[in-house]
């Protein structure tokens, strides 16, 4: 939709294309309401599309004592497991134990113990050194106790947004990507009374009304509205990784390591066909107008962290396919080191405008609920938000004729698509039901995507509504030809949008998804 064809009257405008907007958009819906989400960029630009991937309790969380944060997630967790099969899918983690090296042997049992509480069962178990090895052969051995084999969930963080996004626009909302609201109206007693939006790309801008505003901004949160303690503000914090292919870094099992150079959580995720490495966490000084990238100092932390525990894997930097940066919005007075800051979420409200701000993937219905409770006084009366009725939509029985695809397959495109998966895969030629290489994302789903989710760059098709960007070498250059050809209807563009279109896209590759020197990616070449 263009900005000059939305609508003027809304009960509600959502500000932010996150997961957290995502979430507020979808939960208001269902009671009712007449709601608007708007997004500066593409959805899941910000921080939504650059997580660890985890629909997790955190066990970091649990160390630092945040017994609370860990719980509402571990809950969420379980609930999101059994409501979107195939877009949270279990994982098992392995951790390592050493002699003499990192917690404690009973300290991690405890705290295992404490996640098993909240998830009301048992899922952790211990494993002695040979059984250890067999599940991960390319760990350090030496010093090696054993380890334990925990679970946790994960997910792909742009479809979970983007599901949630597409079957809120399916029940009446309306979303619109590229339009930021650059300023918030009141009247002469200070009420809110709309917004100005403006689409950053055309220089076009509408005036929007509604009584109530939802700034779903995340890290850019006090852009709109400042924090309300003058001691605690938003403290934009790095998280960064590396992403290896399994050749490099041929992992079975999710694994959790206290990293030697701080002892902060390090995570080697195997993730739809890939290795995830990370993170780090640091200061983020930069423009936050622009994408976030990997320093060097970031990548010789993960490095060191690949080197100490797989001696035997002989990989440099130079091996990963990509890599991705993150902001956290963390509320804080900035005397903590960054890794001691609550990850927990905030709410501030003044006059009908909503602020809510930090938090994680994990719990995006909680922060939905807690913002609808205090945004309550600005809104119509309206059903009551439904607790135990679930996010998604419940899914078809799997196609009598399955064109092929293993049940794995369908799992899979059910939990992104929800029951779209069925037109999609009716839409594609049988040479399309197969799996670009080094990926799980088959050929079928990029035109599908492009003609349905509001593509307008290349980048927004290949780093988020598919994640070939980030997944395959040079961010899928190589595929350029036949993402082009299938896409060549769906998306229309001229041969000379399609130049302009690839140039920008592999300048933007280059400076937010590869290694901090172009000179490593020439050497690569
Ligand atoms: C490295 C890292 C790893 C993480 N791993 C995990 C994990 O494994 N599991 C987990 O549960 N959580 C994880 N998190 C936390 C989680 O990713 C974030 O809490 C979450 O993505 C924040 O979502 P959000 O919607 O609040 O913010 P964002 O995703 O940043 O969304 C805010 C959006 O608002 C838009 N916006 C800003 N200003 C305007 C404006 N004026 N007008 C319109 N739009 C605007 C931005 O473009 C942006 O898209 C991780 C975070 C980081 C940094």
């Amino acid at each position: 939709m263009n900005i000059t064809d939305i609508p003027k009257k809304w009960d509600m405008i959502v500000v932010g294309g996150g997961i957290t907007g995502a979430g507020i958009f979808r939960e208001a819906v269902s009671i009712g309401l007449k709601v608007l989400l708007l997004e500066q960029k593409d959805y899941t630009w910000g921080t939504s599309s650059r997580s660890t991937k985890l629909v997790h309790g955190g066990l970091r969380y649990l160390r630092e004592g945040h017994l609370l944060v860990t719980k509402a997630a571990v809950e969420e967790r379980e609930r999101m497991l059994r409501e979107a099969p195939g877009l949270v899918e279990p994982v098992e983690f392995l951790l390592p134990v050493y002699k003499g090296e990192g917690p404690r042997k009973w300290q991690l049992d405890v705290g295992l113990l404490l996640y098993d509480l909240m998830a009301k069962e048992k899922q952790h178990r211990f494993v002695g050194r040979e059984e250890f090895l067999k599940l991960s052969p390319y760990i350090k051995k030496d010093g090696l106790a054993g380890g334990f084999c925990f679970f946790d969930a994960q997910v792909d963080d742009c479809r979970l947004v983007l599901r949630l996004i597409n079957e809120t626009v399916e029940d009446g909302g309306v979303a619109v990507n590229y339009v930021k609201v650059s300023e918030v109206l009141r009247n002469k007693k200070g009420e809110v009374v709309g917004v100005v939006a403006e689409d950053p790309e055309t220089g076009e801008s509408r005036t929007l009304h509604a009584k109530l505003v939802i700034n779903a901004t995340g890290a850019w949160g006090e852009t709109l509205q400042p924090s309300p303690d003058p001691k605690r503000h938003l403290r934009p914090l790095r998280g960064s990784h590396l992403v290896f292919p399994t050749s490099v870094l041929p992992l079975q099992h999710a694994l959790a390591f206290i990293h030697p150079a701080d002892e902060r959580g390090f995570f080697a995720i195997p993730w739809e066909g890939a290795v995830l490495v990370g993170t780090t966490d640091l200061d983020h000084r930069e423009d936050l107008s622009k994408e976030p990238a990997v320093a060097q100092e970031e990548v010789d932390y993960i490095m060191a962290g690949v080197h100490h525990y797989f001696p035997a894997v002989k990989a440099s930097a130079k091996d990963c396919v990509a890599t991705f940066a993150g902001i956290r919005p963390v509320l804080s007075e900035g005397k903590l080191s960054p890794s001691k800051e609550s990850r927990d979420y905030v709410v501030w409200k003044k006059n009908g405008l909503v602020t809510v701000t930090g938090g994680k993937l994990t719990t995006f219905r909680r922060m939905a609920w807690e913002t609808l409770k205090a945004a309550s006084i600005f809104l119509p009366k309206t059903k009551e938000v439904k607790k135990k009725e679930p996010v998604f939509r419940p899914l078809p029985e799997l196609p009598k004729e399955h064109y092929g695809l293993s049940p794995e397959t369908w799992r899979r495109l059910y939990g992104r698509y929800g029951d779209s998966a069925i037109a999609l895969v009716k839409e594609a030629g049988p040479e399309d039901l197969e799996c670009v290489p080094g990926t799980h994302t088959l050929w079928a789903e990029i035109p599908y995507v492009a003609r349905r989710e509001q593509v307008r760059h290349l980048s927004d098709l290949l780093l988020r509504r598919v994640r070939i960007g980030i997944l395959c070498p040079q961010g899928g250059i190589e595929h350029i030809e036949r993402i082009r050809k299938l896409c060549k209807t769906a998306l229309g563009w001229s041969d000379l949008r399609w130049e302009n279109e690839i140039n920008m896209y592999n300048g933007l590759w280059r400076s937010a998804y590869w290694l901090p020197s172009d000179e490593t990616c020439e050497e690569k070449k």
